[in-house]
């Protein structure tokens, strides 16, 4: 060991040192959908005027802290209620840090359901919480009467429920959903980052509830980029919370083009609508293709689906020596081992899918 290393084992807090970092593929020249993007930015109409916008933002100036021009129109535009306060974050991923160091930490549990988003677990275990995982039913559907349990057993400090779930794309029985915030006595987050794609969203319940917020972000409709997460509920969690926030973590770039995307809402509106179109022919032409076993009902933009046994791997990288990118699962989770992610793309993209997909299985089988 060198004296570099030795001081690094020595004074890297334990929990950290025992994490796997976050592994983000590279996609190269591939057809990328691994990651739940949306294949479109900016309609051609609007790049230009989008361009224009940002020559009026002051680099050499600090970004506004209190997002005082962004927070109106996100108001406005993802339908907060009367009442509830916002807190933006730098992506959602930031906002669940932030949550967990406020709330949760050393002696405190962090519970979601699983599978569910890695980063509950990873941001969870290095912020000194322990995490507890309730597995989904059969279906990854909650599982009411194991989840009520484990509040009774663990009393988390926060418990995040993603609705609709990544990665398995189901949403929740918003019901259910709201019998565990009414049980617990901790911090319920209800993360909505597929909102756009969802049937339905509990952001309009959001203040019947002494302990929930609700977590949505921009990302999934064609600003990943930007990394603009939105935080919504009661002042007085708002308001603790923005303690922690560190106070330019929102670049002036960043806000200035997610204010330009919600006064075009109607063009973001179009782009998710393609992709529901889309969405839609995947699910009945996945289905369809030879060795794929099953493909579950989805609210999201992407599809999980499961290959024949021991043949996930083959299969990824069958698509990728095709020049098609889609995430792994198998893995990731005991209950996902012969399973893979494909976020909706264009149409000529997922056209591409479907065949390098067809191709791959008939010589994996
Ligand atoms: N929540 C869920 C359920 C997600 O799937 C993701 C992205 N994969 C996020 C939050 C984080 O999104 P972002 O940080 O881009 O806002």
């Amino acid at each position: 060991m060198t004296e570099v290393e030795a001081r690094v084992a020595r004074w890297v807090r334990p929990q950290v040192q025992a994490l796997e970092a976050y592994q983000v593929a590279e996609p190269g020249k591939a057809i990328k959908l691994d990651a739940m993007e949306s294949p479109w930015a900016w309609p051609g109409a609007l790049e230009e005027a989008w361009l224009e916008r940002m020559r009026s933002v002051s680099v050499n100036r600090y970004p506004d802290p209190a997002a005082r021009r962004l927070k109106p129109l996100l108001r406005e535009g993802l339908g907060v209620p009367e009442g509830a306060e916002l807190l933006l974050g730098n992506g959602s991923d930031e906002l669940i840090q932030l949550i967990d160091l406020a709330v949760a930490g050393s002696g405190r549990t962090v519970m979601a359901p699983g599978p569910s988003f890695a980063m509950y677990r990873i941001i969870a275990e290095y912020t000194g919480a322990e995490y507890v995982e309730v597995p989904l039913d059969a279906e990854f559907g909650l599982d009411l009467a194991a989840t009520r349990e484990a509040v009774s057993a663990y009393n988390p400090a926060v418990t995040y429920l993603a609705h609709p779930n990544n990665p398995t794309g189901n949403g929740l029985d918003l019901d259910a959903v709201a019998e565990l915030v009414a049980q617990s006595d901790g911090l319920v987050v209800v993360d909505e980052a597929y909102a756009p794609y969802a049937d339905s969203s509990f952001l309009p319940r959001v203040l019947e509830f002494p302990n929930c917020l609700v977590l949505r972000t921009l990302s999934k409709v064609g600003l990943a980029g930007l990394r603009v997460g939105v935080l919504i509920g009661h002042p007085a969690w708002i308001d603790q919370l923005e303690k922690c926030r560190l106070p330019y973590n929102l670049g002036s770039l960043a806000q200035a083009s997610a204010a330009f995307a919600v006064e075009h809402q109607e063009a973001l509106d179009r782009c998710v609508a393609h992709v529901l179109g889309e969405r839609a022919r995947l699910v009945e032409e996945l289905p369809a293709v030879p060795g794929v076993e099953q493909v579950w009902p989805t609210q999201t933009n992407f599809l999980t689906f499961r290959v024949p046994q021991g043949s996930a791997d083959a299969v990824h990288r069958g698509l990728l020596d095709r020049g098609v990118l889609i995430k792994r699962l198998h893995g990731s989770h005991p209950r996902l081992e012969d399973c893979l992610r494909v976020t909706v793309g264009r149409p000529e993209e997922n056209n591409r899918f479907l065949e390098a997909l067809a191709e791959t299985l008939a010589v994996a089988a």
